[in-house]
C-alpha cells in the first residue's frame, strides 16, 4: 500500500485547476454573452439575485456562485476565520464569485443579501432537471419552487 497522502494532495491541485479553467471558461462566455447556450437551469431567490448557474460544457456540469455579502452575525456564525482570509475580497464578509466543476462538490450552500446559507442538494438540482425546469426560486426557508 503507499501512503495516501500525496494522492490526496495530487487530487486537490487537479480540482483547483479544473475550477481554474470553470471559472475562466464562464467568464470567457459571459463577456461573449454565450451563457444562455450553455446554461440548463438557474436558481434565483424570491428577489432575483443570482444564486446558482448551472452550465453545460464540452468539459462537464459547470456551477457559478456569485460573489454576495452575508450580514455580520451570520458571518460570523457560517464561517472560519480561515476560510474568510481565503475567500473574501475585504477578508470579513464580501465573498468572492465561485465556479467549479459539479463533479468537484456534493452539494452547494447558496447565499445572497436575502437567502443565507441554504443548502442545495446535487440530487436537487438533478431533479429540478429532470422535472424539465430551467429556472427555480430558493427561499430562506430552502423551499424551492419553480421560477
Ligand atoms: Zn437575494
Amino acid at each position: 500500500m503507499s501512503d495516501p497522502a500525496p494522492d490526496l494532495a495530487a487530487q486537490a491541485r487537479a480540482s483547483q485547476q479544473r475550477a481554474a479553467l470553470a471559472a475562466a471558461t464562464y467568464q470567457a462566455l459571459k463577456q461573449r454573452r454565450r451563457l444562455k447556450s450553455h446554461r440548463i437551469i438557474t436558481y434565483r431567490c424570491p428577489d432575483r439575485c443570482l444564486l446558482l448557474d448551472v452550465l453545460n460544457l464540452p468539459q462537464g456540469v459547470v456551477f457559478h456562485q456569485p460573489a454576495y455579502k452575508l450580514p455580520p452575525a451570520v458571518n460570523a456564525a457560517a464561517s472560519s476565520t480561515r476560510g474568510r482570509e481565503k475567500h473574501t475580497r475585504d477578508g470579513d464578509r464580501r465573498w468572492q464569485s465561485w465556479t467549479y466543476f459539479a463533479e468537484d462538490c456534493t452539494n452547494v450552500s447558496t447565499n445572497c443579501v436575502h437567502v443565507h446559507q441554504v443548502v442545495l442538494d446535487k440530487a436537487e438540482v438533478k431533479a429540478d432537471l429532470d422535472a424539465g425546469h430551467a429556472e427555480m426560486v430558493v427561499d430562506g426557508a430552502g423551499e424551492r419552487r419553480p421560477g
